[in-house]
């Protein structure tokens, strides 16, 4: 073990995360620290900051630190992208000079006592590493039940979550060298990686509050980030739709039979009432068919541009000396 301690590098992606930068920093430095001296990992080891285009003082904070200690680097993108694709950054950033990656939210409320259980795992033979919450009691009943209720659909419609685990993850070098094979622009990490394969385990811990700041995924980007791991992957919403437009179908020849039977025996009915509901029950079936198609045909359309996910502005991780000359 003592000769081949594998290179790590910690992704962090930080949007606005000034208040809890430096204890996050901190903190890793510290974890980093105790698993070079128990020769689990190599000394040059270090951290890797994303900024994702924040608007505080996120990016002087890394520079500061990068200064000072070799370790602490950083990326800043161009613009504001969102947690998935600027993670993405990083492990693409990070995966050329790293036997392993691990990946973690900057308010550390994912537990970091269990990244000694990460490298054990990996230096057991597994490519991927999964961080399991236990229970979710730091989250709001509405974030439980409604994470709930996603982990199960997604599972029920065939798509291999694990559950109760968000990006908190190692990966291996030949992981995520088979993660830079998927090429789409919408990227639902938690859904692509299982489909990877290789050896892989989790590690089950507990999640905590958030040191400090606020969430940066308030209910409509969960909405958001839930629809495109539900679009991206199955079609199953689009045949539900189908099926339920079969099963109308049905209802309503047998209701149409009804009412001609009605006619025949002489009955009269005003028939106000059941002709509205109707109108506004399939108008209303009709309008989230068609949105729902469209949502698929726009994720054609996306797909089909092949953007860029990101722009790179500032590298601190390849070349720190020359980014920190030309500043
Ligand atoms: N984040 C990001 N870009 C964004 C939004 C969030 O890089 O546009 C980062 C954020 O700084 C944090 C992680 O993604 O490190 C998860 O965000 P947050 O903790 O706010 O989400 P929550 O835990 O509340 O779901
Ligand atoms: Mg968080």
């Amino acid at each position: 073990m003592l000769l081949n301690q594998p290179l790590l590098t910690i992704v962090i992606p930080c949007y606005n995360e000034e208040e809890v930068l430096n204890s996050t920093i901190c903190q890793l430095s510290n974890v980093l620290e105790d698993l070079i001296s128990e020769s689990l990992i190599s000394k040059h080891s270090r951290l890797l900051f994303v900024d994702d285009g924040s608007k505080d003082r996120t990016w002087q904070i890394i520079r500061e630190r990068h200064v000072n200690q070799f370790h602490v680097t950083g990326l800043k993108l161009a613009r504001n992208v969102g947690h998935q694709k600027a993670l993405l950054a990083g492990l693409e950033k990070a995966r050329k000079t790293s036997d392993c990656v691990i990946s973690i939210d900057a308010d550390l409320q994912d537990d970091t006592a269990v990244i000694k259980d990460f490298i054990l795992k990996y230096l057991d033979g597994c490519d991927i590493v999964y961080g399991v919450r236990k229970k979710r009691t730091t989250d709001t009943f509405f974030k439980r039940t409604t994470a709930t209720g996603f982990y199960k659909f997604m599972t029920s419609i065939g798509i291999p979550l694990v559950p109760n685990h968000a990006d908190y993850r190692l990966m291996s070098k030949r992981a995520l060298e088979e993660l830079s094979k998927f090429t789409e622009s919408n990227l639902f990490l938690r859904g692509i990686v299982p489909i990877i394969g290789f050896k892989s385990a989790c590690i089950y811990y507990d999640r905590k509050e958030r040191l400090a700041g606020e969430t940066k995924y308030p209910l409509k980007k969960m909405l958001s980030f839930a629809f495109d791991g539900i679009t991206s992957f199955s079609i199953a919403p689009i045949r539900f739709i189908t099926i339920l437009g079969f099963i109308l179908f049905l209802l309503s020849g047998v209701a149409g039979g009804y009412a001609l039977i009605q006619k025949f025996y002489g009955y009269t009915s005003s028939g106000w009432t059941s002709l509205i509901i109707s109108i506004w029950f399939l108008g209303g079936l009709q309008l989230i068919s068609i949105g729902l198609l469209g949502e698929y045909i726009g994720k054609i359309f996306v797909e089909s541009k092949r953007r860029p996910k990101y722009a790179v502005e500032t590298d601190l991780f390849t070349s720190p000396v020359e980014n920190m000359k030309s500043k």
